[in-house]
């Protein structure tokens, strides 16, 4: 194989453990398997979240949650043992039948949504379809309108005996921020919402709110102890209790945005990259001084250097950003626990390193692009992104079962 990503469950599982403990007992903790596991491989973490204890499974869309079904089955997770798996992102006609076919909860917040979840709901002898229902705060991205345009909705689908709002939920655009008065007005607008959910008779199990960010963003914002206090005040007043919960993703593959403005990370610390993206030395060799290396000559060699040749490039999710040139460092990777340092620019599916110095490095030797040594955090602040877009960035094949 020419790269892979090796998946540590025993960290994937960790994460999920220390995220829950610091969730609390009384809030649950959604794993997000999104985006093949935010490229980790969807197939080999959702059995190890669900055997770690997650009762909830997050998705973008109904062909990953089917896909996710078949990966906990084939995993040997029984249908009545597997973890309710959450659509969150958009919900088109044809998905309707695949909705009940696959046992998946869909987000909503458009009444379309819902007639095509009634009428895929007849057509299976008239099952009774849960949904949670967005509540848009902030984010204008979906989710439906506090006020009238939520009503009309809620007074509608409390007509609807196909459907059973087991859940509502809203998502905070700027959870990393510390004191940020944006979550303030989203989360105020959320406790309004949930008043009129209530008052419109409908008895939510699930209230839930945020991202990794939002719990691990805790000095002194709070922001799971208020969705706590908010779902027991559903509970109470629908008489039937409500169950708080917090969505995270990147933290379980162990990422997580520093907290902006001065404010503390509750778990950042403590988390450990899941992902070692790795691949194979396929050239060594040696180049004089004043010999260019690469597209474009970027890089001049100003020593006798040796160099080995890498199978992996940005076709593969190495970002360009990486490339060094005399002028500018780069990034690197690792080779027996030593930095190496890329050379020249990275290029489709071949990228060079520096490995004057290091002993014996012969075709075939494993090297670490992505892992201890050198992290998603490295990669983004040389590409000027975020640790999340390294990661999705990462195509290549999933190896399973690693446990180291
Ligand atoms: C992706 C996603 C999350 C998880 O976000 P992270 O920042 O990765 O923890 C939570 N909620 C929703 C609705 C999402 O789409």
């Amino acid at each position: 194989m020419k790269n892979w990503v090796e998946v540590s469950e025993r960290r994937l599982a960790g994460n999920y453990r220390l995220l829950q403990e610091a969730a609390g007992a009384e809030t649950a903790v959604l794993a997000v398997v999104k985006a093949n596991a935010y490229g980790h491989g969807a197939a080999v973490c959702a059995p190890v979240l669900a055997r770690a204890g997650a009762e909830w499974l997050g998705v973008t869309d109904v062909a990953e949650g089917a896909a996710v079904r078949e990966a906990l089955a084939g995993a040997g997770i029984s249908r009545g043992e597997q973890p309710e798996i959450l659509v969150m992102s958009g919900l088109l006609r044809e998905d309707a039948g695949d909705v009940i076919r696959h046992g998946l909860t869909p987000v909503v917040w458009l009444r379309e949504q819902m007639e095509w979840l009634v009428e895929a709901a007849g057509q299976s002898g008239g099952v009774v379809m849960p949904v949670h229902v967005e509540i848009d705060t902030g984010m204008a991205r979906q989710g439906v309108a506090p006020g009238e345009e939520l009503e009309a909705l809620l007074g509608w689908v409390k007509g609807q005996t196909a459907l059973r709002v087991d859940g509502v939920m809203t998502h905070f655009a700027s959870s990393e921020v510390a004191g940020s008065a944006q979550t303030v007005a989203q989360r105020k607008r959320f406790e309004e919402a949930m008043g009129a959910v209530v008052a419109a008779g409908l008895r939510p199990v699930w209230v839930h709110a945020g991202n990794s960010s939002t719990l691990d963003n805790q000095g002194g914002e709070g922001n799971v102890a208020w969705l706590r206090g908010l779902a027991a005040g559903v509970g109470a007043k629908s008489g039937v209790g409500a169950k708080s919960m917090v969505r995270t993703g990147i933290a379980l593959y162990g990422y997580c945005l520093p907290i902006e403005g001065g404010g503390l990370n509750t778990v950042r610390r403590e988390l450990q990259p899941v992902m070692t993206w790795k691949t194979r030395v396929i050239g060594v060799r040696e180049v004089e001084a004043g010999e260019t290396v690469g597209y474009n000559g970027i890089f001049v060699a100003e020593r006798a250097m040796q160099l080995a040749l890498l199978p992996v490039g940005y076709a593969d999710g190495l970002r360009r950003e990486l490339s060094a040139s005399n002028a500018r460092l780069g990034g690197w990777a690792m080779v027996r626990g030593q930095r190496v340092a890329i050379v020249g620019r990275v290029s489709m599916n071949l990228t060079v390193v520096d490995v004057s110095g290091i002993a014996d490095v012969a075709v075939g030797d494993e090297v670490v692009v992505l892992g201890d040594g050198v992290t998603a955090d490295d990669h983004a602040r040389l590409a000027g992104t975020i640790a999340y877009e390294i990661v999705c960035g990462v195509q290549a094949a999933h190896r399973c079962g690693i446990a180291g």
